[in-house]
């Protein structure tokens, strides 16, 4: 098979599915209070275009993991359903979702009946007043019991993604990374990224890898995990000698560019390189032309060609990319 590989020679074996652009929170880091345009429905990939596309790259690119996101995945109407038909027909696809868990609770068994494999649930504090205050919605108790349920459906292991905001929750990780280890869940704090639809990110007010840790170990003893990394993002440290670890995806200070091993497709079937491409190819044009399986391979792949070597956060001519996290698929 000839797979998704770049000149720089990465091969993109990791699919993330954007399923929509729309959220029911409002976290600051990522969206402003009052939404955004949302995509319209005539955009949007339908299920079957979805199924379709996540089916040509997993036979005809050597695909073999596919993570869906959004904006918020579980309020894609279509989701278990796409999940089902997905699983159907590559049941050797790893099937996982990226979701702030709110709803969660009412779904977690169909989805894992559907046949998805893990979930990552974000959650930046446990602190009713801070997740208020981040999320501009008072739904702590929803994303909790949305937790519980993927575990008890099998959804495990629970991975739980925290950013953390200077003078808001950055005060927080220890007693985050505590709740986390009671219940088992792998916790992982991830750098704040210029992805935010109101462009208010700072790189002098991000709170650095360096500085997370640094909290973490005024309580527990971390001790490196797994080296090297590889292609995953987050470095690992065993908490107090293991065997729980926690994480940290460094993607600004120390990033991970030459062994990344993503590809993404937009809820309005673009296929992008990187969360900081400043490019898009269309895929739901040539779709919806009806273009063949087999063209549709050769397009994506055409299109993956041109990846750039590295994100260029740091470069002084660094442009945030048109889009905002949400809308690509974080
Ligand atoms: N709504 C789902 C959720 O929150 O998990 C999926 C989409 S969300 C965009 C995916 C992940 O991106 C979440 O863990 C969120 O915390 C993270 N995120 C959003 N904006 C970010 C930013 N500016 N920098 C770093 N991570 C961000
Ligand atoms: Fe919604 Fe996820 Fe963005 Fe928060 S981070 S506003 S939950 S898309």
């Amino acid at each position: 098979m000839e797979r998704l590989i770049d000149r720089h020679g990465r091969v993109a074996t990791d699919l993330r599915v954007s399923l929509t652009d729309r959220c029911n929170l409002r976290c600051t880091y990522c969206m402003p209070p009052e939404g955004l345009d949302w995509m319209p429905t005539e955009e949007q990939l339908t299920d079957a275009e979805v199924v379709r596309l996540v089916g040509v790259a997993a036979a005809h690119l050597g695909v073999e993991e596919v993570r869906f996101t959004g904006g918020e995945p579980l309020v894609r109407r279509g989701l278990v359903d796409i999940v089902a038909q997905v699983h159907a027909a590559h049941p050797g696809l790893e099937l996982s979702m990226t979701t702030n868990g709110l709803g969660l609770a009412r779904t977690a068994t169909a989805l894992a009946e559907a046949g998805l494999h893990r979930v990552n649930v974000s959650l930046d504090t446990v602190r009713r007043d801070t997740f208020t205050e981040l999320t501009r919605r008072d739904r702590l108790d929803d994303v909790v019991a949305g937790l519980a349920a993927a575990d008890a459906a099998g959804l495990g292991p629970i991975k739980v993604n925290a950013v953390l905001i200077r003078g808001v929750n950055d005060d927080q990780a220890p007693e985050l990374l505590a709740w986390c280890l009671e219940r088992g869940y792998e916790l992982r704090f991830i750098e704040q990224m210029p992805l935010d639809a109101q462009h208010g990110w700072q790189r002098d007010e991000m709170v650095t890898a360096d500085e997370i840790l640094a909290s973490l170990q005024a309580r527990f003893d971390l001790s490196p995990a797994v080296e090297p990394r590889g292609s995953a993002p987050a470095e690992l440290f065993r908490v107090e000698g293991g065997p729980a670890t926690v994480g940290v995806i460094a993607s600004v200070t120390r990033p991970f560019c030459g062994d990344c091993d993503r590809v993404r497709l937009t809820a309005d079937g673009q296929v992008r390189n990187c969360l900081f491409a400043r490019e898009e190819s269309d895929l739901r044009a040539a779709l919806r032309a009806g273009a063949t399986d087999a063209e549709l391979a050769e397009r994506w792949r055409a299109a993956v060609i041109g990846k750039a070597p590295g994100h260029g956060i740091d470069d002084p001519t660094f442009l945030q990319p048109g889009r905002p996290m949400s809308a690509i698929g974080g």
